[in-house]
């Protein structure tokens, strides 16, 4: 079956055609731009890249735009929109009422708007792509597939904050995380990789990208993980700056006559490795600038790095020891450097990092030593083929 996966943000639409028997993605392409003026870049497999400069008022207009791009006579890959048997849709926040993916009905899309408070920028976006889809596409199935929702299995003293428990009860204010999609996948191809047992294994998965996370997962499931009721919590990522001490908002708000919204996009678009260097939020211009001297750019890789470690050691802690870590994401799959850094910290795991399997690149790896207590691995995620396996299954 061919599986059409959307990834609808608040301008942008990212999609891939994934034929379900293969495995592979037959096309792949991004509108831009939506509501401002529009692009849409679209790839076929093996094929060149085309760049249409049209216009995208809205979603809508977006989405037929795929369509007619993946069934055009010069660049398409279908005949027809009949061949499209199903689509699923990445959804961010399914806040407790998921955990796992749903077909989707109306009482779905009820629920998703419930949870939108929860995500007020990436839900709202994520219905449009569903509501369009459904108006011209009837009939085709479709699914919703969270980014909440493999860690739902949290215990409780993982998911709650030190906070009075009546904002637990009244406004769902507690732990969720994010890139489960990627950690679910990630994890289950580290077991394969690493010859590990489902049944008995301590895998952390380590998702460095833009955005970044930790997750630590017990037996197949997640048990703790590094991104909060938001992804701003955890890590020192792209822009965002991850753990800080709550009061310094209050504090840099009178220092520097800010709102709270404004401190807000301060730590969500201005901090990060971005803000420590003031160089860039790319660690390719972050090591360049490193190299060539600067010290901004080689505390903010360090500092990144330490961070990472940090919570691979509490996860070690959650889990009473770890079999495997698995890198994955932009970042993760890409920077070794990054990676030997990382894998410094874990001397008193019994790690042990083969410098040459470490420089290897694009493809799932071991990156230990045959000696090593722990297998590290390179696992290049793949979020579009996981949601289009969920799509698959349950339809
Ligand atoms: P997201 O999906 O969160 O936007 P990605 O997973 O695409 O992010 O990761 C993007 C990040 O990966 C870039 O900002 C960059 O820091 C890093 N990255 C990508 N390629 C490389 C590379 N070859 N070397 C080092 N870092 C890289």
């Amino acid at each position: 079956m061919k599986v059409l996966v959307i990834n609808c943000g608040s301008s942008s639409l990212k999609y891939q055609l994934i034929d379900s028997e293969s495995e592979q993605a037959l096309a792949v392409g991004l509108c831009e731009r939506i509501g401002i003026d529009g692009r849409l870049n679209h790839t076929p497999a093996g094929g060149e890249k085309v760049v249409l400069e049209i216009s995208l008022p809205n979603h809508e207009v977006a989405i037929k735009s795929v369509l007619a791009a993946l069934t055009d006579a010069s660049h398409g890959v279908i005949a027809s929109l009949e061949e499209i048997g199903a689509v699923g849709h990445r959804v961010v926040h399914g806040g407790e009422k998921f955990a796992s993916s749903v077909v989707i009905t109306p009482e779905v899309i009820s629920a998703i708007e419930e949870c939108s408070e929860l995500a007020p920028l990436h839900n709202p976006a994520n219905l449009i792509g569903i509501r369009a889809c459904l108006a011209i596409m009837p009939g085709v199935p479709e699914v919703a597939v969270f980014d909440t929702a493999f860690h739902q299995t949290m215990p409780k003293e993982a998911y709650l904050y030190g906070l009075p428990y009546e904002y637990y009860e009244k406004y769902k204010v507690r732990r969720y995380g994010f890139h489960g999609t990627s950690h679910s996948y990630v994890s289950k191809r580290a077991m394969e990789v690493g010859g590990l047992d489902p049944e008995n294994s301590k895998i952390v998965v380590c998702h460095l990208g833009n955005g970044a996370s930790v997750s630590a997962v017990l037996n197949g499931k997640s048990v703790d993980t590094s991104m909060g009721l938001t992804p701003l919590e955890g890590l020192i990522m792209g822009t965002r700056s991850g753990d800080i001490d709550p009061a310094i908002m209050e504090f840099i708000a009178e220092k520097e006559n800010l709102t709270l919204s404004e401190v807000m996009n301060v730590l969500n678009k201005k901090s990060g490795v971005y803000g420590m260097s003031g160089v860039s939020s790319d660690f390719r211009d972050l090591d360049a600038a490193a190299e060539a001297g600067n010290p901004h750019a080689k505390d903010a890789v360090a500092t990144f790095a330490y961070r990472v470690a940090k919570y691979v050691g509490a996860y070690a802690a959650a889990m009473n020891g770890i079999d495997g870590i698995a890198f994955t994401a932009g970042l993760g799959e890409n920077d070794k450097k990054v990676r030997k850094l990382i894998c410094a910290h874990f001397g008193y795991l019994g790690v042990e990092l083969d410098e040459e399997k470490n420089a290897v690149r694009g493809r799932e790896i071991v990156i230990s030593t045959p000696e090593s207590r722990v297998k590290v691995m390179v696992i290049p995620t793949n979020e579009e083929l996981a949601i289009a396996r969920e799509t698959v299954a349950l339809i």
